[in-house]
C-alpha cells in the first residue's frame, strides 16, 4: 500500500460534490459556511457552490509545521470571525481533515455557544479524531497529500522566487 494518501485536483472535485450531496442527503441546510484556512478554504468554496450557500466565512488556526510535526496546541491567528456574524446560525464547519480533531474542536467550541446548530464536514477523517465529523468523504490513517499544498511555493516569504 502506498505510503501516503494522494489526493488530486481531479479527485477533489469528485470529493467536494460527494461531500455536499452527503450534506444535502441529512436534510441539513446550512446559513453559512465557515472555513479553516488555508486547506478549509478549498473545501469551503467546493461546498459553497454545491449547496448554493453564498456567505462563507473563514477562521486562521495554525497547528501544523511539517509532516506529522504541529505546536502543542491549535492557535487562532487574526482576524477571528465576529461571533455577531453566526449568532443564530446554522453552520458548516469546513476543512481538508481531521488529523487529531483538535483544529476542528477549536473552532466548533469557539462557535458552539453562539449558534443554532453546528456540524463539520471534512474530506478525510482519521481514526484518532477527537471529533467525529457529520460529513466524511474517505477515512484514512497515512499522511495525505493535498493538491494545494504538495508543491512547494513559487516566491518564499523572504521575497525569494524559487526556481520551477
Ligand atoms: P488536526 O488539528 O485535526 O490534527 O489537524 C488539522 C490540520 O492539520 C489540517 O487542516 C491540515 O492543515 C493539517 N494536517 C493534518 N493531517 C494532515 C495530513 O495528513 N496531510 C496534510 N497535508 N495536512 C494535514
Amino acid at each position: 500500500m502506498a505510503e501516503r494518501e494522494e489526493l488530486t485536483w481531479d479527485l477533489f472535485g469528485t470529493a467536494s460534490r460527494e461531500l455536499a450531496r452527503q450534506v444535502a442527503d441529512s436534510g441539513f441546510r446550512p446559513d453559512l459556511i465557515l472555513s479553516i484556512a488555508r486547506g478549509g478554504l478549498f473545501v469551503a468554496g467546493a461546498l459553497g457552490y454545491a449547496l448554493d450557500v453564498k456567505n462563507l466565512h473563514v477562521m486562521n488556526v495554525e497547528f501544523y509545521t511539517g509532516v506529522n510535526e504541529r505546536l502543542d496546541l491549535p492557535v487562532m491567528l487574526p482576524p477571528v470571525p465576529n461571533a455577531v456574524d453566526l449568532a443564530g446560525a446554522r453552520v458548516l464547519v469546513a476543512d481538508d481533515v481531521a488529523d487529531t480533531g483538535a483544529t476542528l474542536k477549536l473552532v466548533r467550541d469557539f462557535c458552539a455557544d453562539a449558534v443554532a446548530e453546528v456540524r463539520c464536514a471534512v474530506v478525510y477523517e482519521k481514526p484518532a479524531s477527537m471529533v467525529s465529523c457529520e460529513y466524511v468523504w474517505r477515512r484514512t490513517d497515512r499522511w495525505i497529500n493535498f493538491p494545494w499544498s504538495t508543491e512547494p511555493p513559487v516566491v518564499r516569504r523572504d521575497g525569494q522566487v524559487l526556481d520551477a
